[in-house]
């Protein structure tokens, strides 16, 4: 989904407070009658609410829903966007937006600039876009929040990433460095680097293959197993370094977390095996390098592990819960070995099944027109709004 921040220029104070009504009466309201959205944007009533929810709908971030009983809004995903976008933008880590550089099935990644012109990442977790099916099947559990569903698990994903991204930098893994989080969304240090898939040969895929494996090792003697530790998921940056062999050193990168895992869960060894099989799966398919000595393995892994440092044990203590790690889990489900060789985030109901269609009720374009005299051209930072325009996006 395109981040359109054409509509940036249009909104008013009051539309913004009017989209964050919305936003807020999503968390316990599957539509979001337009009395609550009044009265939660503490606007006075009459034609002006009505006037800004229909700004707001024409421009794709809310969107009306009719349902047996009454007509109201949901947010969107554009909309959430927006208010993520203006939030890193007033704290200021975000200044400009560049191209859009990846696209994964749960994600949408955007190149940014800090005020210092830094470049930075803007990731935007995006679950459920493919298979945003869960909700009917889940009643029970996402009774009252059924708008906010696949919000709220876009949210935990980004928590989740942010969290853990946060101790690995601090602790001197080989990954981004996280630079904020909010709502859906994480920003993060540029990498300069292609992905380990679309490089051709390595002038030695031994050192690189005893780095990665090293890597999963030394997650694993923390208490972290990555989950998806596939070619997409391994960034690598070529740093010249006349010592090495063919004038290039190579440094893997490891990004993509939300499906980390401790090493205390059920499934911790299956993880383990998994990630290491798929390092060495790639290299003998894609360099031709086998390595005959089995392992590693992750009996031997966890043997060296420090109960005391433990970052599965620090992560969960520092606000991104087990309780989150479970309700994120119950919908995320990583199938190695999907589409082009990708670990493939599946969103899968309570029995595993994809179900069908989320949302009920027909949604409903609300194009009235809006009087453009009454903008408030004070409204947002027109010179951030020239920027992101001019930067294509
Ligand atoms: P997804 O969950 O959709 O797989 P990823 O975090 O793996 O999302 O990112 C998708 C792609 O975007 C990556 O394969 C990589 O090409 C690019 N990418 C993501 N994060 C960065 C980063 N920090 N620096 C450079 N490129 C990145
Ligand atoms: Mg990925």
């Amino acid at each position: 989904m395109k981040l359109d921040t054409g509509a940036l220029r249009y909104l008013t104070t009051e539309d913004w407070r009017v989209l964050q009504a919305v936003e807020q009466g999503s968390k316990n309201h599957d539509l979001v009658p337009t009395p609550l959205i009044q009265q939660i944007a503490g606007l006075r009533g009459g034609s002006g609410v009505h006037r800004n929810i229909s700004n707001l709908a024409k421009v794709g971030l809310i969107a009306k829903v009719k349902n047996a009983k009454y007509d109201g809004y949901r947010l969107t995903y554009g909309g959430l966007d927006y208010l993520a976008l203006n939030t890193h933008r007033k704290s200021s880590h975000i200044y400009s937006l560049g191209n859009q550089i990846g696209v994964g099935k749960e994600s949408d990644i955007y190149i940014t600039a800090s005020p210092s012109n830094r470049p930075l990442v803007l990731k935007l977790h995006r679950l459920g876009r493919i298979s945003f099916r869960t909700v009917k099947a889940n009643r029970d559990y996402l009774r009252n929040r059924q708008t906010g569903s696949w919000m709220y698990l876009s949210r935990l994903a980004a928590q989740k990433e942010h969290a853990f991204m946060k101790v690995l930098y601090r602790e001197g893994f080989p990954v981004p460095e996280p630079v904020a989080w909010n709502r859906h969304t994480v920003v993060m240090e540029f990498i300069d680097s292609f992905p380990l898939r679309q490089i051709d040969s390595v002038p030695d895929p031994g050192k690189l293959y005893a780095e990665l494996m090293e890597i999963i090792v030394r997650l694993a003697q923390r208490g972290l197993i990555h989950g998806d530790f596939n070619e997409f998921n391994i960034l690598v940056k070529e740093i010249p370094d006349a010592k090495a062999e063919g004038g290039v050193r190579l440094e893997p990168i490891v990004i993509d977390f939300p499906q980390t895992v401790s090493t205390n869960h059920v499934n911790a060894e299956m993880y383990f095996d998994r990630d290491a099989a798929c390092v060495k799966r790639y290299f003998e398919r894609r360099f031709k390098f086998t390595v005959e000595e089995p392992g590693p393995f992750f009996k031997d892994a966890i043997k060296g592990a420090d109960p005391e440092r433990r970052l599965d044990v620090e992560v969960e203590a520092s606000g991104f819960s087990r309780k989150m790690a479970k309700e994120l889990e119950r919908f995320v489900e990583v199938v190695p070995g999907g589409g082009e060789g990708e670990g493939e985030v599946e969103v899968v109901d309570e029995d595993g099944q994809g179900v069908d269609d989320a949302h009920e009720g027909e949604v409903e374009d609300d194009d009235e027109e809006v009087d453009e005299d009454e903008q408030d051209p004070q409204a947002n930072d027109p010179e951030m709004i020239e920027r992101l325009e001019s930067l294509n996006v």
